[in-house]
């Protein structure tokens, strides 16, 4: 189920060092000096969980669906095609994601979604005939649990 959601992300254009520049992103204030390299193994853990797994599949199913006009619904393949502003399902099916890793991924994932850094920016840019409805939440999702699950590793350091 791993090499099979790396592989579909990659299919859709996304890599793991693309979330993990997401990460980078996120912590620039808190460690300024960190390395996609670093962060590259808490990314792959994420994407390890079963949970995130079915988010994956799930959203990349309903984009393809959609850009392919094969959802039984005309009215909500454009809605995910025009990724329309009301519709937030893309987002509610990426904080099943944030959930899994806390408070401080919620509020990342708020965050990541208003700036849209990196991929993120580049699933948003509408210039391909690729729905990225659901995906770019779910890069989103998968960034905001990895630096949260960053943040946490660092909070218990300093306590013991
Ligand atoms: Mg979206």
């Amino acid at each position: 189920m791993f090499d099979k959601c790396i592989e579909l992300l990659r299919s859709r254009g996304v890599e793991l060092e693309d979330i993990a520049e997401c990460v980078v992103y996120l912590q620039q204030k808190h460690h300024p000096d960190v390395t996609i390299e670093e962060i590259l193994p808490t990314v792959e853990s994420i994407v390890r969980k079963r949970e995130v797994q079915h988010a994956i599949l799930t959203g990349i199913a309903l984009d393809i669906g959609a850009e392919r006009n094969e959802l039984f619904d005309r009215e909500l393949c454009a809605i995910l095609n025009t990724d329309y502003t009301l519709y937030g399902i893309d987002e509610v099916l990426a904080y099943g994601i944030c959930n899994l890793y806390g408070s401080i991924a919620l509020t990342n994932f708020g965050y990541i979604d208003r700036e849209k850094p990196c991929i993120i920016g580049r699933l948003n840019s509408h210039d391909s005939t690729q729905c990225n409805c659901f995906l770019d939440d779910i890069v989103g999702a998968i960034a905001a649990a990895a630096a949260s699950k960053i943040a946490h590793g660092h909070s218990s350091e300093v306590k013991s």
